[in-house]
């Protein structure tokens, strides 16, 4: 599989100022240590001013909020002597290899070879993909294409990738999305179509593409002279189908910014490096040498089951902390579960726990940890996917209304209605759905979102209510007949 290399120079330009930008940033957040912190907690005993928490609350301030919190999350780090590259730290580096392996494995079973054409494609793919989730530009990716005989094979083979994008943020990064269909105006320029699936973020109520698979045709096995040999009729000379596809570390910066909060980020167990964080708690400079050792011994032995049960656990046994700063510590890295194992739990046999999504707490016996734990940490999962996922349906409104449209956005929702998929009247969409209040910011303090909305896909399940040769487009200008319901929303 092509490792990432090819950038094209304009999105190598852009990405470098949106991290130099991002950088002097959190260097000015981290001097400010002054400022009320949110989350988090200050470091007790020792430098009592070394701050960990966010500054400022998702919900008032958003890229600012991203910006501190993928540095003190300890996924990316900036550096200062070469302007414009960071590196992903372990965390971060661990997400992006559980993602591999799974994509990896999967097109495996498709029997897809990685074969090699002239690499003009991905640096165009890339520059095409303009909008970066900040911080995570420029973006490691794969860029694969695969060539086949036929139309047909080329297309299963599409919507097979794109099933696998869709399984990468549903069932890794508990991140629900839409699959459907670019329009014209959004699709892959020179393509022949292009499938994609969308995620939401509510906190904005913006729409971003998840990730894309293009049907190229055959427009550039022609233009490049691509050919393999007709099975069928020996002697002639087929262009092949091609297909693009490829993923990048783009969608980290989608999961960080669905699942965090304000205590800093919130991992989903199935890539969370560490998922769980053990840390023995309620020992006291009264307790005699020996106590201590037994009590740490069993903490060991916690361990040790734990791992046999193949769970990622970890022991925070840093001395001259606080139980108070390690649990903030690891709710700012997202850390699905706290484990706490003190003398009163020894006494009972059990540990406290408490799930860093809801903050719910319990305790769990011993002997019961190898199962209780894995299947907490699927509820975990399954809960954080649960909860986005409804975000996403109650914000996707079915509108039959023009001037429902603007209000609807302004609330944080992404629209579903006729449309013509007609590109003049996409443009046209886009001018007349910009926010008057544009640029203004609003009672609570925030900036009223300005921008128009743009198409985000053709879902592939559509709903009903659509009658083909009578429904018209609900642009009031257009006229049209409509072909579908089109998802539009403000969007990355
Ligand atoms: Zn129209």
């Amino acid at each position: 599989m092509a490792e990432p290399q090819e950038q094209s120079k304009s999105a190598l330009k852009k990405a470098e100022k949106q991290a130099k930008m991002a950088a002097a940033k959190a260097e000015k957040a981290a001097k400010t240590a002054t400022l009320p912190v949110v989350g988090g907690a200050a470091k007790k005993g020792g430098d009592s001013k070394e701050i960990i928490g966010i500054t400022v609350s998702k919900e008032t301030d958003f890229p600012q909020w991203y910006q501190e919190l993928v540095i003190k999350a300890e996924l990316v780090e900036y550096y200062s002597e070469i302007s414009g590259f960071y590196i992903l730290r372990p965390a971060a580096m661990h997400i992006w290899n559980e993602i591999r392996a799974w994509f990896q494995e999967r097109i495996q079973d498709m029997g897809v070879d990685e074969t090699s054409f002239p690499m003009f494609l991905s640096a165009k793919s890339l520059e095409k993909e303009k909008e970066h989730v900040e911080g995570f530009a420029p973006e490691l990716a794969w860029v694969t294409k695969a060539a086949h005989l036929t139309e047909k094979l080329a297309e299963e083979e599409v919507l097979q990738i794109l099933e696998l994008y869709a399984g990468v943020y549903e069932q890794l990064l508990a991140v629900p999305v839409v699959r459907g269909r670019k329009t014209e105006n959004e699709k892959f320029a020179g393509g022949y179509w292009t499938s994609t699936c969308e995620a939401y973020i509510p906190t904005n109520g913006r729409g971003i593409q998840g990730a894309t698979s293009h049907a190229l045709g055959q427009n550039f096995s022609k233009m490049f002279d691509i050919t393999v040999e007709d099975p069928e009729k020996k002697g002639d000379k087929i262009h092949v189908w091609q297909n693009s596809w490829g993923l990048s570390t783009r969608v980290i910066g989608v999961m960080v910014m669905l699942h965090g909060d304000d205590k800093g980020l919130v991992l989903p167990p199935r890539v969370s490096k560490i998922q769980a964080i053990l840390i023995p708690v309620g020992i006291t400079a009264k307790m005699s040498p020996e106590d201590k050792d037994a009590h740490m011994k069993r903490v060991d032995e916690i361990r040790a089951s734990l791992k046999l049960a193949k769970v990622r656990v970890d022991v925070d046994s840093r001395e001259g902390y606080t139980p108070g700063f390690k649990f903030a510590d690891w709710e700012m890295k997202g850390v699905p579960l706290r484990l706490e194992f003190g003398p009163k739990d020894a006494a009972n046999s059990v540990v406290s726990y408490a799930r860093r999504d809801t903050g719910a707490k319990g305790t769990i016996p011993i002997d019961e940890l190898a199962t209780q734990v894995p299947a907490l940490l699927q509820t975990i999962q399954q809960d954080l996917y649960n909860k986005a996922d409804e975000a996403y349906k109650s914000h996707r409104l079915q509108l039959t209304e023009w001037e429902k449209v603007v209000p609807a956005l302004d609330s944080r929702n992404v629209v579903l209605i006729p449309f013509c998929e007609e590109a003049p009247c996409e443009e046209r969409i886009k001018e007349m759905t910009k926010s008057e209040n544009g640029g203004e910011v609003g009672p609570d303090g925030r900036q009223l979102p300005s921008m128009g909305m743009k198409s985000l896909c053709i879902p592939f399940k559509q709903p009903e209510g659509l009658v083909q040769g009578e429904t018209k487009c609900l642009n009031p200008e257009c006229g049209k007949l409509a072909k579908s319901w089109t998802m539009f929303g403000r969007s990355y």
